[in-house]
């Protein structure tokens, strides 16, 4: 029989112990449940401290027929707290199968027994024991609790899932253990003595109705009901010279560097620091400084309750909140007042939906009342609606920015005093940060935005090409929210996992007109469709059934024995042929098969892919691959997307803008459309347009042979990153490059054009404390000069390379489909292959011959 233990022992409390009738382990012999004998050896002995009580658990008294007295020694206590619990009741049913009277199976007010208190001058005091009062039973039925007594084992926090050593992850997301005490349950009844000055000497226990078993006593002094703690409050602990925080566990699973007797520690983090001085020059989703030495903590405690330090100090909680704060532990305002905050579009006066960050003096983030005050920001854990820039305090990931999306409405509880406060909604709308008052008075905070770039006044739209595990509707609140007009959210197997494979319809365009919605934000399911060495491809926006398997070829992204039965290639003509758009997401890993399927104009679009990085910008290495195809004139547009798998990846930190057909309007289809003819650019912050000789991006422009003169007009402009220099690439090299204020440019370029090629704008850009990036990128244009074919012998060396690569792979180590499927999947790369190859020998490139063009025997 376990010895319990749920956090430090308040001295103010003593276990009063007492010689019972019967041994712990002798309660099987005295007729009472199965249950209640198959649970016994959980039931709590020896020494414990429960709820920051002491108790000493010896011989129990257990009363059932006949009443019983044990003495006590003489003690003068304001409280008594009884730890007992009782049998199960059997609930007779009448013939008809019904419970009458109804009092539930936890008899609901039944006379279980009576204490009678016997006082050192020979007076007594009687106290009437009713279950579901003082008294429960060793296990409840769900929701049949004690209203003035509490299970033996107090409520303690519990760690997310990628947090514990023992994960249990649905449970873990609540964050919260509620009082209980695991297959045994005591119940734990404080009495307040009537006659505290009065030494009570004994107690007499007689029976009522079924088996009682009192286990131990406590006595003791509180001001209050000492098993009822108050509301949430938050302090600052200073640590000892020399320590750092640390979210270790003690082997109770109790924070180590701080615990409460009476009470508990909910949470504890590494203070953060935010630019409190300026905070409205300080750039948006710049994330706090972290303060090691000093941890934010939230507690809930009886007011008599105390600190215990690792070192063995305790600090009581009286002091904490008292005139005279302790210099270790200060106390944080408590968010005790009620607010609305809106924000408001300034034009339009509305409501609209935003990203929103609130935290006060001591950099404690303040959620508003329906969202997440503890972010989760692990994979597949937790799909809400936040975004946490930057880890958690947990593992090695530190100072996160916490932030949530809300519709444009909503109730936060804040601290009177200063609150900084962040908006923002997307590229076009001036990020807003703002300091607030706030008094006994205040009841709302507005928040104006102001739309600064009209980009989506002059036809483009702006998309996330890649969004996972969200729901629908969270999609689009988010997609909203960041000023994302068109999020795709992809469906996939992961192993043995399927994710949004119950939203995909293969019809519905959530936020449509159509759907009932505004049509200006828009989410449509695709799926991303995967192998781990061939690659992955989205597949957006296609009609019908599903496209599926969604992955083959074994771990780590199909399951285990699944053969490669299908080839990207594959999966993006069957897209097409269901009307859908093809992308090459987190362009170009993993790095395979999509040179075919490029090379086999398969594709729509290579996505440059953000993750949860906001300060990367487009990887070079994404672009140079992109480039070799570009430089065999293989026109696929770039869009940006972020694969978002987890509260770290905000919606559209990288993303796709599209520009629609002059006055279409905007639809999914005219989205998918713009796409399909490559008038896109990806950004991270700054907007740009441009057009050769006044053709679009994605445009192919004919040129005789003689070549000639373009002009590259353009112009630039941010919100958001400060922009630094705008560059013209032409075949993969810097053409020009002219240095650009933070906020706005344009400019024009005559630019000699003597043989066939591509032309993009490229603008770079960075916030003053992160180094220079690549911070958007547009779509070529190519101009095509008659006799000169645009095929650039290396680069499709490499590209043929690539494909041999595959075709070794299908023909070695890749787990091997039924013999029609293989050899059909091989005819695909092989004519891939031939494509590109005869293209070269046409133009009289020749190049080492390698076996995949040498027609090897297969079986
Ligand atoms: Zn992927
Ligand atoms: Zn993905």
């Amino acid at each position: 029989m376990p010895s319990v233990w749920d956090g430090p022992s308040s001295d103010l409390f003593t276990p009063l112990p007492f010689r019972g009738n019967v041994a712990l382990s002798q309660v099987a012999g005295m007729g009472i449940s199965a249950g209640m004998a198959a649970a016994l050896e959980h039931a709590p002995s020896g020494a414990c401290v429960c709820w920051g009580i002491p108790f000493e658990v010896g011989k129990v008294a257990a009363i059932q027929h006949e009443p019983l007295s044990v003495d006590l020694h003489p003690t003068v206590a304001q409280w008594l707290v009884f730890m007992h619990t009782s049998d199960r009741r059997q609930v007779a049913s009448t013939p008809d199968g019904f419970i009458s009277p109804m009092r539930g199976e936890g008899q609901l007010g039944e006379h279980a027994a009576d204490y009678i208190i016997l006082y050192q001058d020979g007076t007594r005091h009687r106290i009437s024991i009713r279950r579901r009062y003082q008294l429960g039973a060793y296990q409840r039925r769900w929701g049949e609790n004690c209203f003035e007594a509490v299970a033996h084992r107090k409520p303690r926090p519990q760690r997310a899932a990628h947090e514990q050593l023992a994960p249990n992850w649905g449970n873990t997301l609540t964050r919260v253990n509620a009082a209980d005490g695991g297959p045994w349950v005591n119940w734990l009844w404080a009495w307040q003595n009537p006659h505290p000055e009065k030494a009570i000497v004994g107690i007499r226990l007689e029976p009522v109705s079924g088996i009682v078993i009192l286990s131990a006593i406590a006595a003791g002094r509180a001001s209050d009901q000492p098993l009822r703690w108050r509301t949430r409050r938050k302090a600052c602990l200073t640590l000892p010279e020399g320590e750092t925080f640390r979210p270790d566990l003690d082997e109770r699973g109790l924070l180590q560097q701080i615990q409460l007797d009476l009470g508990q520690i909910i949470s504890a983090l590494p203070r953060l620091r935010y630019p409190h001085d300026g905070w409205p020059e300080t750039y948006n989703n710049q994330r706090p400084e972290q303060i090691d030495t000093e941890m934010l903590i939230e507690y809930a405690a009886h007011p008599d309750a105390s600190f215990h330090l690792a070192n063995g100090q305790t600090i009581p909680v009286a002091q904490v909140e008292g005139a005279q704060s302790s210099p270790l532990l200060q106390p944080v305002h408590p968010a005790t007042r009620r607010v609305t905050l809106r924000a408001i579009e300034r034009h339009s006066g509305q409501c609209v939906p935003v990203k929103l960050h609130v935290h006060a003096e001591w950099g404690e983030y303040l959620a508003p009342v329906d969202r997440h005050r503890i972010l989760n920001p692990a994979w597949f854990e937790d799909y809400s609606v936040d975004f946490c820039h930057g880890g958690t305090w947990y593992g090695d990931a530190h100072n996160p920015h916490y932030c949530t999306y809300i519709s444009g409405m909503t109730t936060l509880d804040l601290p009177l005093g200063s609150v900084y406060v962040e908006v923002s909604k997307g590229f076009e709308i001036r990020p807003v940060r703002r300091v607030i008052e706030v008094t006994e008075s205040t009841d709302e905070i507005v928040v104006e935005l102001e739309k600064v770039l009209p980009w989506r006044e002059k036809g483009w739209v702006t998309a996330d090409t890649h969004v996972h595990f969200l729901s629908p509707m969270t999609a689009l609140l988010e997609g909203s929210a960041e000023g994302v007009n068109v999020v795709n959210l992809l469906a996939s197997q992961w192993g043995e996992l399927m994710t949004n494979v119950g939203d995909f319809d293969g019809q519905t365009t959530w936020g449509a007109r159509e759907a009932g919605g505004s049509g200006e934000y828009l989410v449509r399911v695709g799926t991303e469709n995967r192998e781990h060495v061939l690659g992955h491809i989205s597949l957006l926006g296609y009609s019908g059934r599903i496209i599926a398997p969604m992955t083959t070829g074994g771990p780590d992204e199909s399951a285990i024995g699944d053969p490669i039965e299908i080839l990207l290639t594959e999966w993006a003509r069957q897209c097409k042929k269901q009307g859908g758009l093809v992308v090459l997401p987190h362009f170009p890993q993993p790095r395979a098969e999509h040179a075919a399927s490029i090379v086999s104009e398969a594709v729509d679009a290579l996505e440059m892919t953000a993750w949860g990085n906001l300060y990367d910008g487009i990887d070079p290495y994404s672009l140079s691959d992109w480039y070799r195809y570009l430089n065999c004139g293989y026109l696929v547009a770039a869009v940006g997307g972020t694969d978002k798998m987890s509260a770290n990846t905000a919606v559209g930190t990288a993303r796709t803008y599209a520009h629609l057909a002059p006055d279409e309007p905007f639809t999914y289809g005219a989205w998918m459309d713009a796409v399909r003819r490559a008038e896109t650019f990806v950004t991270y912050g700054p907007l740009l347009d441009v057009t050769v000789d006044g053709h679009p991006m994605g445009s192919r422009i004919e040129m005789s042979a003689s070549g000639g003169t373009v002009d590259v007009t353009w112009q630039v402009a941010s919100a958001t990153v400060p922009m630094s220099r705008v560059e013209l690439v032409v075949n993969g090299e810097i053409r020009e490059s002219v240095a650009v204020s933070p906020e706005a440019g344009s400019g024009h370029w005559p630019v000699k054009v003597n043989k066939s090629s591509w032309l993009a704008l490229l603008v770079r850009g960075h916030y003053a404390d992160k180094p220079e990036i690549i911070a958007a990128h547009s779509s070529p244009v190519m101009v095509l000069v008659e006799g000169s074919p645009m095929l650039a012998a290396a680069d499709a060396v490499t590209i043929l390379e690539q494909i041999e690569g595959t075709l070794a792979y299908l023909d070695s180590v890749g787990t091997r489909a039924e013999d029609v499927a293989y050899k059909r999947m091989r005819l695909v790369l092989t004519s891939a292959h031939r494509s590109l190859h005869n293209r070269m020998h046409q133009l009289g490139h020749f190049h080492a011959h390698t076996p995949a063009t040498d027609h090897p025997e297969h079986h």
